[in-house]
Order: C-alpha cells, then sequence, then structure tokens
C-alpha cells in the first residue's frame, strides 16, 4: 500500500496526490490518504496566488482507496471523533464481519450492520456528533470558519516577516512554520527559549518543531475560538519578547 498525507501534522503540506495515485494504479496498490487534520479544509473555496483553488491543492484524492479524516480537528467537534472513509464496502465487510450462534437473528438485515464494516461489536453512536452539527447548521459556518483560519494563518505568514521573523514555506492550510534568528545567540537555543516563555505567560498555547535539526515554531490555527484579535495580539506579544530578549543594537559611528 502507499500512504500519503493531505496536510502534514508538523507543517500542514500536502503531498503530490494524483500523481501518487498514478503510481498506486500502475503497482496495484492500495492508496491510502491521511487527512487526518487537512481533510475538512477540501470545503474551503479560497483563491491561491496561483490562482489555483485550496480545493486543487487536494486533486487525486479522489482516486484514493481509503482516507482518515478527524471531525475532531477541522470540523471543531469534540475530541473522539476520528473517521475512516472506505470507497469500497466490501474490503471492510470482508475484514471486520463475523459470525457467532449468537448473532444468528442479525444475518438477513437489509444492510450490513456497522458492527460488521469496523472492529468494534458494541460501539458509540459517534458519528451523531458529526451528523448532527451538519443538520442543525449546514455546511457554511464550517466552510467559513475553515476560510477563516487559512485566512488568518496567510496573513500571520506576512505578518511576522514584517516584526523580523524567517518563515518556512508558504502555509498550504492553517499551520506556519517560523523562527527568530538573533545577531549574537544561538538560533534554536533562542527559539526554544522563546517558546518557554509563550508558555509561562500562558495566554498562547504554542508548540515547536524540529526539521533537519533547525527548532521551528508552529502556528497551527485550529480552534474556532482564533479570530484575526488573537493573532494580532500574538504578534504584539513576540514582537514584545522579541525586543526584551533580543535587543537589536544600534552602531554608533
Ligand atoms: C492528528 C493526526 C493524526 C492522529 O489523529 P488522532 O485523532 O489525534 O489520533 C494522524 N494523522 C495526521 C496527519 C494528524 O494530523
Amino acid at each position: 500500500m502507499i500512504v500519503a498525507s493531505a496536510g502534514t501534522t508538523d507543517v500542514g503540506i500536502i503531498d503530490p496526490l494524483d500523481a501518487i495515485a498514478d503510481l498506486a494504479e500502475n503497482y496495484n496498490l492500495w492508496f491510502h490518504v491521511d487527512a487526518a487534520y487537512g481533510g475538512a479544509f477540501l470545503l474551503a473555496a479560497l483563491e491561491n496566488e496561483d490562482g489555483s483553488t485550496t480545493k486543487d491543492q487536494f486533486k487525486g484524492i479522489e482516486r484514493s482507496d481509503s482516507v482518515t479524516i478527524d471531525p475532531h480537528k477541522g470540523f471543531f467537534l469534540p475530541y473522539g471523533l476520528g473517521a475512516l472513509v472506505v470507497k469500497d464496502i466490501n474490503t471492510l465487510y470482508k475484514t471486520n464481519s463475523f459470525k457467532a450462534n449468537y448473532l444468528q437473528d442479525t444475518y438477513n438485515a437489509v444492510e450490513p450492520s456497522p458492527s460488521d464494516l469496523s472492529p468494534e461489536l458494541s460501539k458509540h453512536f459517534r458519528g451523531l456528533r458529526l451528523w448532527l452539527p451538519l443538520q442543525l447548521l449546514g455546511e457554511a459556518p464550517f466552510k467559513a470558519a475553515l476560510e477563516e483560519k487559512i485566512l488568518l494563518t496567510r496573513y500571520f505568514y506576512q505578518a511576522v516577516q514584517q516584526i523580523g521573523f524567517q518563515v518556512g514555506p508558504y502555509p498550504e492550510l492553517s499551520i506556519c512554520t517560523y523562527r527568530y534568528v538573533p545577531e549574537d545567540q544561538d538560533a534554536n537555543e533562542f527559539n526554544h527559549l522563546l517558546a518557554q516563555k509563550l508558555r509561562e505567560d500562558g495566554r498562547f498555547f504554542v508548540s515547536t518543531t524540529n526539521i533537519a535539526s533547525v527548532n521551528w515554531l508552529r502556528l497551527a490555527v485550529v480552534s474556532f475560538r482564533t479570530h484575526l484579535t488573537e493573532i494580532d495580539a500574538y504578534l504584539q506579544f513576540l514582537k514584545q519578547l522579541i525586543d526584551e530578549l533580543a535587543p537589536v543594537t544600534i552602531q554608533e559611528h
């Protein structure tokens, strides 16, 4: 099988799914896409700088055999709501169904029981947590919130550079990596210290990552409560920390 990512946890980048689908097809392999974080963003209909759309980034996902999607991430719903979507129901049935004497009354059901399609026999009605909000609110507020999160990340990507930070790749979804490189201190240690100061303050939860031995801070906008006010307050605090911890020395002539 081939497993591709549609929104990596670390930096939110989407693999070239269409090209990978070609490979899977050529070699007759099961094609799985991990869209746990990214999948919900298929609802967003924003235009990118090059004229493509958010949806174009996912091209090829429709050719996969299975997709992981976490409504407890991109749909902002309660935890414990992870989903696996499989194209061919028979493969699920063959993998998970079993017979037992005490189950004989269930054999003539008109449609497969959920217990024949997943590992659990007795199970929670988890789907209700996704079905009900969609019934009550429809798709629109989810779409609007997801588009807002992408726009906030793009805004942050520009704004954080204006206060002197380096950035990683242009954000494809709602994650942006950034770091400050001070004049006369070790950059990895400095960004580690920044993250520590941010956590001590307690208003913002910021995580870090290490890519090829380089420490980066991660902005991951995944809460429905994060709006422009919060991003601006965060930028202001970052600027304040930089002024305190890495004052730029003005050369006197
Ligand atoms: C979060 C995440 C997972 C794990 O999902 P959980 O629901 O936290 O178990 C898997 N893959 C990706 C890409 C993720 O972002």
